[in-house]
């Protein structure tokens, strides 16, 4: 029997680094399947010391090129293929535009890791190595299939559906994406960095589970004037009730709410507009996705209940 389905939460900070905090990377693990939403700073240190692998993820999906959500491609693309022997998935890659050239400036014939992985290629002591490994020669070059993507349906294969939706963050100097992930398991959604919006909402209509961005308490984002493109958390609340999804896991969290007194008021505030369970996660950490209880019906929440909507 398959393991429940597991958000591992590797990374749950923004760009700025803290003691607990720094970037983002999520391994969601359903039916024996781990694919992996963004992968910031020290994505591949932290997926082994959680006790996976690289070759472990096909897929991966980017929310968006901030580099607290993209830093550490390289080090996934190459260890990735430096313990490949040929004979695993090729990896996926679905990202938002700009995702191929990425790769192709990191891995391609010239990017800027090609003096590694030709190196690798090329000298005995990499071919001794890759054979002891259960390789053959010739090593082929790192490759991946990468995907631009819009929004809408974007990927079907065995036990896995993949949707999208436009979040909004940065417009227009980087696009984003929420990316809504259907197993034989579960439904989650990522909302990746964005402001709370209807369309994020109708993605996750019906999903277990919204792994939502919470920078910092909503009256501060508003204060600071620093609530657009970034989600609070009334924001990540009201998103979850609209959609009713079972569980909240807050992600992208800034040093405000990781302040233990803070911690628990900003969990007050949620739970004063969202009913289910409220997740506000830890680095490192592992969280079961509850598909036990009977999914409540979407979008029949009375919106004048909830007086502190940030809807853009
Ligand atoms: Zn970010
Ligand atoms: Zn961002």
């Amino acid at each position: 029997m398959s393991k429940p389905p597991t958000l591992h939460v590797l990374s749950s900070g923004g760009p700025v680094p803290t003691r607990a905090r720094f970037g983002s990377a999520y391994v969601l693990e359903s039916a024996d399947r781990r694919y992996l939403i963004d992968c910031g700073p020290a994505t591949v240190y932290k997926l082994v010391q959680m006790g996976m692998q690289p070759l472990d993820i096909d897929h991966l999906f980017f929310t968006h090129h901030h580099f607290d959500h993209t830093s550490d491609y390289a080090t996934f693309l190459l260890t990735r293929w430096d313990h490949s022997i040929g004979t695993e998935n090729r990896l996926k890659v679905f990202g938002p535009a700009g995702t191929k050239a990425l790769t192709e400036r990191l891995i391609g014939e010239s990017g800027a890791f090609s003096t590694d992985w030709k190196a690798r290629v090329g000298h005995h002591l990499s071919h001794t190595m890759h054979i002891s490994r259960g390789g053959s020669l010739p090593r082929p070059a790192p490759r991946a299939d990468v995907t631009d993507t819009i929004s809408g349906p974007v990927h079907e294969e065995d036990s896995l559906t993949v949707s999208s939706a436009p979040a909004e963050h940065v417009q227009p100097f980087l696009e984003s994406l929420a990316w809504r992930l259907d197993t034989p398991q579960c439904s989650v959604v990522f909302t990746g960095d964005t402001q709370p919006c209807d369309r994020i909402v109708d993605l996750a209509r019906g999903a277990d589970a919204l792994v939502s961005l919470c920078g910092n308490f909503q009256s501060t984002l508003r204060d600071r004037g620093i609530e657009e493109g970034q989600t609070g958390t009334l924001g990540a609340a009201e998103m979850a009730a609209e959609a009713g999804v079972k569980q909240l896991f807050l992600v992208h969290i800034g040093s405000d709410l990781s302040v233990a007194e803070n911690r628990e008021s900003g969990l007050a505030e949620i739970a004063g507009v969202f009913d289910g369970e409220v997740v506000l996660t830890d680095e490192m950490t592992s969280y079961e996705i509850m598909t036990d209880r009977p999914v409540r019906s979407a979008g029949t929440r009375d919106p004048i209940a909830h007086p502190h909507i940030h809807r853009h």
